[in-house]
């Protein structure tokens, strides 16, 4: 089997250890080992998420499984909820938010854009139980300012929820300094894992809201009554049940944790922003248009390029027989005409390179480019650039 590099915005690339760690016997969930592993890797999932005071949740699940535990939790029907939407995942957050029974209001922008904070605003004023933030949506490559969105849903009561699928571990997070109360994502992304697991981070004010609840969570296997002796148990290394956990991908996923904070959460964010810099700088240089409207929308994890004129879909398949798995679009409003490339997790400059030449050759043989080079140049250059 000849294997492409793997630059989708997730699954991504993993560490051979990682790797290792999973392809291990599978380990008993009550055993000591898996107990000691398992405890310690909740002890510091903390330090990723920034969130010293965060009660975290790991199960087996996909990305939309947490974004659903953290809606189930806090929402009790006729709830108000507001939706920062900024591409495809909002809209699957505020589907996922009327199916428990939010009264929704979805504040939009084009694609590509970010909805200003003047109109959030006045869509909290009428008070709010929760306001939905996606972190980077992965349909758009756009970044929402997470901080001033997170301040503004302090100052009008309403808890802020954070879906960090496409962020959390390569964007810069700080949950606790910005008051975020719940935040998301799954193990697929930058977290730099195999896909299978859910993980959400509760703030101190999103458990006593749960707590408060009137009526149980719409969902039995989200709820966090039934997970939370379990997660404790783990936290206190004695062992409990309530599903069977993914034991292999938590083994994993302590690792990955590992190496994470061994690089160090600013040098990691540090190196996401080189990532981040040289993928757009090459595509620039070969006069290609970014999805996102402005720079301060441009998301370090993925970046979304328009193809140019006179070039159609079908170039994310000549670039897959060059080497590189880049995925197409995704926004129902600009999906033919525009692909994604992920560059999130264990990449550096290497990896970047050998993107943008797929890309250039790919360009070349449709007649785009007459020279290819200029692209891996700029991406090599900005890579370098201190930052
Ligand atoms: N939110 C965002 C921002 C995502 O990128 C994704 C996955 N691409 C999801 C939610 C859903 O995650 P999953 O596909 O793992 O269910």
């Amino acid at each position: 089997m000849v294997r492409s590099l793997l630059m989708i915005p997730g699954p991504v690339e993993v560490d051979t250890g990682v790797l290792t760690a999973m392809a291990q016997p599978p380990l008993g969930h009550t055993s000591a080992s898996f107990i000691e592993i398992f405890g310690a890797c909740l002890d510091a999932l903390r330090d990723v998420f920034r969130a010293p005071d965060g009660q975290p949740f790991v199960v087996a699940g996909s990305g939309t499984l947490a974004m659903e535990m953290a809606v189930a939790n806090l929402i009790e029907p006729g709830d108000r909820a507001v939706v920062v939407d900024t591409g495809y995942f909002s809209h699957r957050m505020a589907g996922i938010l009327a199916r428990h029974g939010a009264v929704l209001e979805s504040v939009s922008a084009p694609a590509g854009d970010c909805p200003s904070l003047e109109r959030v605003e006045s869509a909290l004023k009428a008070g709010t139980k929760v306001l939905a933030i996606t972190h980077v949506d992965t349909s758009t490559g756009v970044l929402a300012p997470v901080p001033d969105l997170a301040a503004l849903a302090r100052h009008y009561n309403a808890l802020t929820v954070v879906d960090g699928v496409c962020a959390l571990g390569g964007e810069t997070f700080e949950m606790q300094a910005w008051d975020v109360d719940v935040c998301l994502t799954a193990s697929q992304k930058a977290l730099a894992v195999p896909p299978g697991l859910a993980l959400v981070m509760a703030g101190p004010r999103a458990i006593q809201a749960f707590e408060a609840r009137r009526r149980p969570a719409g969902s039995y296997y989200c709820d966090w009554g039934l997970w939370l002796p379990i997660m404790h148990a783990y936290q206190a290394r004695k062992p409990s049940y309530f599903g069977t956990p993914p034991t292999s991908l938590i083994a994993a996923l302590y690792e990955s944790v590992k190496q994470i904070l061994k690089e160090g959460m600013e040098a990691r964010w540090a190196r996401h922003r080189k990532l981040g810099a040289s993928m757009r700088a090459a595509m620039q240089a070969l006069g290609l248009k970014l999805v996102p409207a402005r720079p301060d929308l441009y998301a370090d994890t993925l970046t979304t390029i328009y193809y140019p004129d006179g070039v159609d879909d079908t170039l994310v398949g000549r670039i897959g027989q060059h080497g590189v798995a880049v995925a197409g679009g995704l926004h129902p409003d600009i999906k033919g005409r525009y692909f994604r490339v992920g560059h999130m997790g264990i990449l550096c400059d290497a990896e970047i390179r050998q993107t943008v030449a797929a890309i250039e050759a790919a360009l070349k043989d449709v007649g785009y480019l007459g020279e290819a080079g200029a692209g891996v140049t700029a991406a090599q250059a900005a890579y370098e650039r201190p930052r």
